[in-house]
């Protein structure tokens, strides 16, 4: 797959929630590679950005199949961790504000609230069962994926929108953005 098989805003199916995997077959395995490289392709689009992960219905696949970069920091690391079935079965710590991106919302970062720590549980690719505890920026993209599972985008979670939004400029520096001027000239994000 490639970059322009990720769906974005305003495809009502990012809307929608996923179905349970119930049996791990090569179509689930195929779709996993196909993100995989799908995710690689938008990346390598993207000079300031990394593909921190990707949900399937980000590939209008409306299965609850998640996968998350192995190494945030190292974009020559194309190695991502695949969750099948992910849950957060306890939330914990404290809610931090930070920025977030999602390559199925165009050009617009926001600061959104999310836990600092979380647990998942999930099946791995061979349907073994993992349990992954995680904080800070790891639990925000958990979070973040697993919303999109059920049909959230992180947009939603944004209450104050006017003093929310930002946009990366040329150098890859976020700026604030202008809310009622978004409107008018982007309004595929509000709908
Ligand atoms: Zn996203």
């Amino acid at each position: 797959m490639k970059k322009e098989d990720i769906i974005t805003l305003p495809n009502e199916h990012l809307r929608q929630k996923s179905k349970k995997i119930h049996v791990i077959t090569d179509e689930v395995k195929k779709l996993i590679s196909d993100m995989t490289s799908a995710a690689i392709d938008w990346e390598e689009s993207r000079p300031h950005e990394i593909s921190a992960a990707l949900a399937a219905v980000q590939v209008d696949k409306l299965e609850r199949i998640v996968i998350v970069r192995s190494e945030f920091d190292n974009k020559s690391n194309n190695h991502f961790t695949a969750l099948i079935n992910p849950e957060i079965i306890k939330y914990e710590g404290e809610i931090t504000y930070d920025y977030e991106g999602c390559l199925s919302v165009s050009k617009v970062y926001g600061k959104v609230p999310r836990y600092n720590k979380v647990r998942v549980k999930a099946l791995n690719e061979d349907g073994k069962e993992i349990r992954i505890k995680a904080e800070g920026f790891l639990a925000r993209v958990l979070q973040h994926e697993i919303d999109h599972t059920n049909g959230i985008v992180f947009i939603d979670h944004i209450k104050n929108k006017k003093d929310s939004f930002y946009k990366l400029d040329s150098e890859g520096e976020l700026q604030s953005l202008d809310y009622e001027k978004e409107i008018k000239d982007n309004h595929i994000l509000w709908d």
